[in-house]
């Protein structure tokens, strides 16, 4: 009997496949047959599971010392630090990846159930009692093995796609989804403008989030239906479902393609102003995309996608051709290259593990790369030496105080110095610019304008920071609004300082890719969308039809709003 679920509806489309499991709830663990080939690799995502948890152990017994912990959990950190040295369970889990060739969390699980009955049979309460902590190393290290999920199945011959479905998702799990021919994504947890949810839009990939307990109600091989627009999925539908959503794909591939004949129209409002309309890409696999829309440039190049999900850091040679085939396939248009922005869940394989109490707020994007000031300035010399192969623009992410942009400068002026020794070329006028996302950025604009060359607002963090809502978090998605009076007030007053001083701003955040919100971003004054290339084309359309004489004065009326179900009424009669 077919059933319907009800999710959180992040990247449109409609995709029909079979369920692959890749995770499930902790100590629940799918079990899957891992090929001999693979062996290795397997071990080895075991072992790094194994370095990571011992360096969250050794971080949490660091704040215990510091007194930032209780002191008793320091007393179980040590005994979940001996319980994973112990061979009885690592060792034992990794002779049963080889011997009966599985994935290493249902080997995991195995052996911790083997140690379990053993620690039932003692008489002495307190040992019994110690089964405890080895659950609980179980579960840590099971909790970082479903980051990283193991072999995705090989492509289906029935023509129809594998659905993956699992608790959460990184993006680094996600990116690899390109090569592996998979149709659709659901999974318990998940917010709309999380970075998983945005590289499932950039793919065009159908996917609904926070749908709970998904992993409970299908079946591994069970045919489901992704809604990616509506966010519904529809596990085991009949027959005559199954063509009813056939029949609603190709709808959408229709009206898709008539979106096409707009490729070459440019931009401009019916009023005559021309706009900008920016690609943001993760790396040099979406030039084809780029291509395919015509967009006037690259306005956010994520790299940090060169750098998670692989177990070394990409070299300078490594990044100079990834950010020089972006350049060269944009002869004569802007390509702005964000600096890596690392960290929180974009967390590096390589990164030391340590204990982060909240990893939005810790050591993320330019606080991670000032951290780590060699491996900045290896990607800027990198930068430096691609930009004489285009128009290139240096983004920096994250920045709110003075010191740092200042310090990035400096490392900037470094790496030219190097190049210029090594009388290596490079571009000497290269515009460096930041990423307004932080509402302190966005309330301290003469800083930034004083120093730098553009601003790029990112709507995606300034409205989490804004607004204190964890934009990954499911729980809270109700709360995250793109048109509460305060996130609009930062938003209008970055594009207006821009307009006043002369200095480019554009949007790079998910707003500027919601027809929802271009009236209202134009109103604001923006002259400069950027968004994931599949989205550009129904943009550009909105533009098409806006008169910018009419959409201002009613947008400034918006803006001395401060309730927002009269901002809400009052888009709606803006025609959005
Ligand atoms: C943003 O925060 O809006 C942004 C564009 O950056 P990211 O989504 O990569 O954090
Ligand atoms: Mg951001």
């Amino acid at each position: 009997m077919a059933f319907t679920i009800h999710g959180l509806a992040v990247s449109q489309g409609i995709a029909i496949g079979h369920v692959h499991l890749v995770s499930h709830a902790l100590l629940e663990v799918n079990h899957y047959h891992v090929a001999e080939r693979y062996i290795a690799e397997e071990v080895a995502r075991l072992n790094d599971a194994v370095a990571t948890v011992h360096g969250e152990l050794v971080g949490l017994k660091a704040a215990t010392t510091l007194g930032q912990a209780h002191s008793e959990v320091g007393a179980f950190v040590d005994l979940q630090t001996m319980m994973l040295a112990d061979p009885m369970l690592v060792d034992a889990a990794r002779t049963l990846v080889e011997e009966r060739r599985c994935n290493a969390e249902w080997a995991l699980v195995q052996q911790m159930e083997h140690l379990v009955e053993q620690f039932d049979q003692i008489e002495d309460p307190y040992l019994r009692e110690r089964k405890a902590d080895v659950v609980q190393v179980v579960e840590r290290l099971v909790k970082v093995l479903l980051g990283h999920p193991g072999h995705l199945p090989p492509k289906r011959r029935d023509g129809l796609g594998t659905i993956v479905v699992a608790h959460d998702l990184s993006p680094a799990d996600t990116i690899g989804f390109r090569d592996h021919n998979i149709a659709g994504f659901i999974t318990d947890v998940g917010g709309p403008t999380s970075h998983t949810a945005i590289v499932a839009r950039n793919l065009s990939i159908p996917a609904v989030v926070g749908l709970h307990h998904v992993r409970h109600l299908v079946e591994e091989d069970e045919l489901v239906i992704i809604d990616g627009t509506r966010g519904v999925v529809i596990v085991a539908p009949d027959q005559n479902i199954v063509e009813e959503y056939r029949l609603r794909r190709t709808e959408l591939e229709l009206e898709r393609s008539k979106l096409n004949r707009l490729k070459d129209t440019r931009a401009t409002t019916l009023d005559g102003e021309p706009i900008q309309l920016l690609a943001n890409i993760e790396g040099p696999k979406d030039i084809a995309t780029i291509r395919a829309v015509n967009a006037d440039g690259v306005g956010l190049y994520r790299t940090e996608f060169l750098f998670i999900g692989r177990d070394t850091l990409p070299d300078e040679d490594e990044q100079f051709e990834a950010y020089r085939a972006v350049l060269k396939a944009m002869p004569g248009k802007p390509v702005t290259i964000r600096t890596f922005d690392v960290g929180a869940d974009k967390a590096l394989n390589t990164a030391e593990a340590r204990f982060e109490p909240n990893p939005a707020l810790g050591l993320r994007a330019i606080r991670y790369s000032l951290a780590e000031p060699q491996m900045f300035l290896t990607q800027l010399r990198a930068l430096l030496r691609a930009s004489v192969h285009g128009k290139l623009k240096i983004m920096i992410p994250m920045l709110a105080h003075a010191n740092e942009i200042d310090q990035t400068l400096l490392l900037i002026d470094k790496a030219r110095a190097e190049l210029r020794a090594e009388r290596i070329k490079f571009d000497e006028s290269i515009d460096i610019g930041a990423m307004i996302e932080v509402p302190a950025a966005a309330l301290s604009l003469g800083m930034f304008i004083r120093r730098l060359s553009f601003l790029s607002i990112g709507t995606n963090d300034l409205i989490q920071y804004t607004l204190a809502i964890d934009r990954s978090d499911e729980a809270v998605v109700h709360l995250y609004d793109p048109l509460h009076p305060a996130v609009l007030k930062l938003i209008s007053g970055t594009i207006q300082a821009g307009v006043r001083f002369g200095m480019p701003v554009s949007v790079c955040g998910e707003m500027a890719g919601d027809p929802a919100y271009t009236q209202l971003l134009l109103g604001m004054g923006l002259r400069q969308f950027s968004m994931h290339p599949v989205n550009i084309l129904e943009i550009k359309q909105q533009i098409l039809r806006a008169n910018l004489e009419e959409l201002t004065p009613r947008v400034q009326r918006i803006l001395r709003m401060d309730e927002q179900s009269k901002i809400r009424e009052a888009m709606l009669k803006l025609g959005a």
